[in-house]
């Protein structure tokens, strides 16, 4: 593995404006690649996450290795509007539903071990049916378990293009070694956008290009229930995981906040990935906080430490009160600094 020097000399920090996605290794996906410029985050991202991309085969799992069913809680599903709900997963993500004539719109189908329950929960909504839309807030399992079921069925599988381009590749975790193997091509999304787009329903989606959790991450807007999904984007429930194999950033963090502060007003409701449903005032408070972290972890990173040296500074000790144990996640957030930040050499 190649990584900059730990402890080394004062570097000077600076933002690079490149938030283009970042090809796996395996590559020859897409136009956009001849596009790009070989940016230092690139390297990086080639140099640590490259050599485990040519393991192919393994199963895709997430989390646990526990491969068992899922079973929901009675109480697992809440109503925020008469045609909406949030269906929360013990132990995993959000799934939000919509109902209409048209039949059921999901944001997010939960992990593959999940399947049967979500759609067991979903038959059972008022006013229920088929579902024909699937959102894919990002690529990951707890995301996309749903995918292969509404794939074959013919319907619709919405995801940011950069999304696509993940779930068609094989991917590796370097901190972690797991491995997720592409989904078959009737699994992957099926509708792709860039920037936002709107359904006849008057929903509206869009990307949040500022890199929180992934760099394929999108919101799903409903104007009539006033009600934001957001997926991983914002947490409500525990540290956020920065996947910076496929483009999280701690700055990104912020700025994602930021963007979705900007499609609230004081009576929006936000569902994020995991946890309760948000308000606003839950959202300005996680702003403040990341922007303190995100301060605090380029300082070190300024005086030349590392991911261990910035765990045991404990930059987030007045939040693990609320918010757990922080070390995971302030060592994925530093590392996620060394692929957008780099000495200016
Ligand atoms: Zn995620």
């Amino acid at each position: 593995m190649v990584r900059p020097v730990e402890g080394g000399h004062e570097v000077e920090v600076r933002l690079k404006a490149d938030t283009t996605r970042i090809h796996p290794p395996e590559g020859g996906l897409h136009k956009m690649a001849l596009e790009e410029n070989l940016t230092r985050r690139q390297v990086l991202r080639a140099a640590i996450g490259g050599a485990a991309g040519l393991i192919v085969g393994a199963p895709r799992v997430f989390g646990q290795a526990d491969s068992a069913a899922i079973r929901l809680k009675p109480d697992s599903t809440t109503q925020l509007a008469d045609d909406l709900f949030v269906i929360r997963i013990p132990g995993e993500a959000n799934v939000v539903a919509h109902t209409s004539s048209a039949g059921v719109l999901l944001v997010d189908g939960g992990s593959a071990r999940a399947a049967d329950a979500v759609m067991k929960a979903v038959a059972g909504l008022p006013g229920g049916g088929q579902v024909y839309t699937l959102f894919n807030t990002h690529w990951h399992p707890e995301q996309t378990g749903l995918n292969e079921q509404i794939g074959k069925a013919g319907k619709t599988i919405i995801a940011q293009e950069n999304t696509r381009l993940w779930l068609a590749a094989d991917v590796t975790w370097p901190w972690n070694g797991q491995k997720f193997t592409r989904l078959p091509k009737g699994a992957q999304p099926n509708k792709t956008f860039y920037d936002k787009g709107q359904l006849d329903s008057g929903i509206r989606y869009g990307y949040i290009p500022d890199c929180a959790h992934t760099d394929g991450d999108l919101y799903v807007h409903f104007p009539q229930q006033n009600v934001l999904a957001v997926g991983d984007v914002i947490s409500g429930e525990g540290w956020p995981a920065v996947d910076w194999t496929t483009g999280g950033w701690v700055g990104g963090m912020v700025g994602g906040l930021q963007r979705v502060l900007s499609l609230t007003n004081e009576k929006t409701r936000i569902v994020p990935g995991r946890g309760p449903v948000l308000g606003l005032e839950d959202l300005k408070k996680q702003f403040d906080m990341y922007q303190t972290l995100y301060d605090r972890l380029t300082q070190l990173l300024n005086k030349g430490r590392g991911p261990s040296e910035a765990v045991e500074a404990k930059p987030a000790k007045e939040f693990e009160a609320q918010w757990g144990n922080a070390d995971e996640f302030v060592r994925r957030s530093f590392e996620s600094l060394w692929a957008y930040l780099s000495p200016d050499a």
